[in-house]
């Protein structure tokens, strides 16, 4: 069995940007709650770790001297200046009380995660509250207001010197934009988006043609995926284009932002992927990840989430959960008179002709993919 951390604190919940707005706490909390009901957490090969707010010197990796110093004006009773220009009191980015600290406890989740794996304590962690990949140098963005996984790969950039490699691995339904952005001229970190397709999903960025610029050209990698992607789709497309290059790169770390929006429940977007073939990725990257650093990211529906992030760190931590939601959690999940399951028990219903599109979409961007990125990775784009 793997040695693996859980970071989580309860003031995880205080990253919460009010009460319509899809990002709910409980998504983080439950899926502790979940966690710890599966007795994932009671492992001798398993650390449980609160986490730390993230020093001021981890956040201006990333970010603007400015851009701080404005999401930190409400928490000291300022009004903001200028929010349009840093991104917020947008319905998504409204402007709360507590934000700079709430942000940074989720960044300093994610640094912890890190050191835990760089130390070699454990070798892989995982912070179900981070992943919060849209946050841009100077705007906040899609929830986001510091982009934990971007400082995490900075800070051990820096902790473990030049050369270092490091691939993020985003399987979150949105282009990972922000993280992409901070190291899009860099050849030492590898950027994999696989999203869905920007034409109908936010931030609508992320094509196979983005592949980085100066140094880092061929360093950025974007599978965009179509709507109503079906798990068999999505892992044939995951396996063509994305484990080779991944394979070639042979990284020091992989940090991976695991979003469980590709759910076919998801409120947010228009994939289809299930539990089982969102598992499937975890254990492709799990096999490729000598050390692991893994974060949350996005998902919406409830009652999807914490199951999603559960079968996921049973992964990392290889222990097979149980099949059944245990009885203490089992009324958040329940759907019918049968007792609720941790995987799902049923599919979407898609209609073969958009499963054949999709399918075709992901053959036509795995293609462009092998032209385009392959050659960077001496990898043959006839493979
Ligand atoms: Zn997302």
């Amino acid at each position: 069995m793997r040695q693996v951390a859980f970071i989580y604190g309860p003031r995880f919940k205080e990253y919460d940007l009010g009460p319509s707005h899809p990002m709910r706490p409980a998504r983080v909390e439950r899926t502790y709650e979940l966690i710890r009901a599966c007795h994932l957490l009671e492992g001798e090969n398993v650390l449980f770790s609160s986490p730390p707010v993230a020093e001021e010197s981890r956040i201006a990796l990333i970010h603007s001297p400015e851009y701080m110093e404005a999401v930190r004006s409400p928490d000291e009773g300022r009004p903001m200046p200028t929010p349009a220009e840093f991104g917020f009191g947008t319905s998504d980015n409204p402007i709360i009380r507590g934000m700079y600290d709430a942000s940074a406890l989720v960044a300093g989740a994610s640094i912890q995660a890190a050191d835990l794996v760089a130390d070699g304590k454990v070798s892989a962690a995982f912070n179900p509250a981070g992943g919060l990949h849209h946050a841009h140098r100077a705007r906040a963005a899609g929830f986001c207001v510091f982009n934990d996984v971007a400082i995490a790969i900075a800070h051990l950039r820096e902790r473990c010197g030049d050369g270092v490699k490091i691939a993020y691995v985003d399987i979150d339904a949105h282009h990972g934009d922000g993280v992409q952005e901070a190291f899009y001229d860099c050849r030492d970190v590898l950027t994999i988006s696989v999203h869905e397709w920007g034409r109908y999903l936010f931030p609508g960025t992320g094509y196979p043609e983005d592949l980085g610029e100066g140094e880092g050209e061929g360093f950025s990698v974007n599978l965009p995926l179509a709507p109503y992607t079906t798990d068999e789709v999505y892992l044939w497309a995951f396996r063509e284009a994305v484990i080779p290059l991944l394979e070639a790169f042979e990284p020091d770390f992989v940090v991976s932002q695991l979003g469980a929006d590709t759910h076919f429940r998801d409120p947010l977007t228009h994939m289809n992927l299930t539990t089982h073939g969102f598992a499937a990725v975890v254990d492709e990257i799990a096999a490729r990840a000598p050390r692991w650093i893994a974060t949350g990211g996005g998902g919406y529906d409830l009652t999807v989430v914490p199951r999603a992030w559960t079968l996921a760190f049973a992964r990392m931590a290889e222990v097979e959960p149980p099949e059944l939601i245990p009885e203490s959690q089992a009324h958040l999940y329940r759907s019918s008179n049968d007792p609720p399951r941790l995987h799902d028990d049923e599919a979407p219903a898609v209609s073969e002709k958009k499963i054949s599109a999709a399918r075709h979409f992901a053959e036509e961007m795995v293609g462009e993919l092998r032209g385009r990125v392959f050659p960077y990775h001496g990898l043959s784009a006839g493979e």
